[in-house]
């Protein structure tokens, strides 16, 4: 008997606690899985860590889930990375064209426990112009162009106010805050291009084709999409005599990929070298010395009106 009635004080008092908790949430949050103010959230690669990061402010943390260090393109989630995914309340991706795991792999993540935020949709993706293997596939660099980053933005701050309605205006004003800084970002590269004369560029890879179409100027690739892949003989052959028939001074080369290419293409032709980022992979060192999206892109900016000059 006196068993039964600890039994019963006991359901009396989960029931308590439970009721106590939902009257919490109610008033703090939407999500009964984390604690009623914190919100834990996962992002891809820097950017959209950025990104989310801005958006989410002292609400939450934010973590990183491709190592600083590695690049997005060629990254396959491990069973961990899985995990922590699944236990996280928002999950934020560029989009499935670089992802490409996002797009069934995330089968085994509930959504309804955790948000996935596809940033780039709602972007019309351009398919690859490069004349090469990859002509076709979708180009999903859109974070490179000031102004597509400020649409990205918008949709993880849409995301997690559908996620966290009770947090919705404070996402707003942290959004709203931070695409101020990329409208800057974006006068400052207007005002860089406006009268250029030169509009060509040679990079490394084919990750700057929005930015290029944002600011009216040309891309050529020495590599496709995806930094992995080599050019042919005959490609290097046509860059070779695009350099020299178009008056190019400078090949831009990234610092953390394979730039042999890049480098062997600028000596033939006798022209300079500079670093122009894709913000793909981020030393942990960097991160550690405060730079930022928005300090790249102020980088490669004063790296690419150079072409100009
Ligand atoms: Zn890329």
């Amino acid at each position: 008997m006196k068993k039964m009635a600890s039994v019963i004080l006991t359901l009396l008092s989960t029931s308590l606690f439970a009721a106590c908790g939902n009257q919490v949430e109610t008033t703090n949050s939407s999500d009964a899985s984390s604690e009623p103010n914190q919100i834990e959230v996962v992002a891809t690669f820097y950017p959209m860590y950025e990104f989310t990061k801005a958006v989410v402010g002292e609400e939450g943390q934010v973590d990183l889930l491709i190592p600083a260090g590695n690049e997005p393109h060629e990254y396959e989630p491990s069973a961990q990375d899985m995990t922590k995914i699944s236990d996280a309340d928002a999950f934020v991706f560029n989009s499935q064209a670089l992802e490409k795991w996002a797009s069934n792999g995330l089968d085994s993540v509930n959504q309804d426990k955790t948000k996935v935020i596809e940033a780039a949709k709602g972007i019309t993706l351009s398919e690859s112009d490069a004349n090469s293997e990859e002509a076709g596939e979708l180009d999903p660099h859109v974070w490179l162009d000031p102004v597509l980053a400020q649409k990205e933005v918008q949709t993880i701050e849409e995301g997690l106010a559908e996620k966290f309605p009770d947090k919705s205006e404070t996402f707003k004003k942290n959004a709203d805050a931070y695409i101020e800084k990329l409208s800057d970002l974006d006068e400052e590269y207007q005002a860089a291009f406006k009268d250029a004369k030169q509009r060509s560029f040679v990079t490394q890879h084919a990750a700057f084709g929005y930015l290029a179409k944002e600011y009216d100027l040309k891309q050529e690739a020495i590599s496709g999409i995806s930094p992995e892949e080599e050019p042919s003989a005959a490609r290097l052959a046509e860059l070779k005599s695009f350099v020299e028939s178009n008056d190019i001074k400078i090949i831009y080369f990234e610092e953390n990929a394979t730039s042999k290419v890049a480098e062997t293409l600028a000596d033939e032709t006798g022209v300079q070298t500079e670093v122009l980022s894709p913000i793909e992979g981020i030393t942990q060192e960097d991160m550690d010395d405060g730079v930022t999206y928005i300090s790249i892109m102020k980088d490669n900016l004063k790296s690419l009106a150079k072409i100009i000059k």
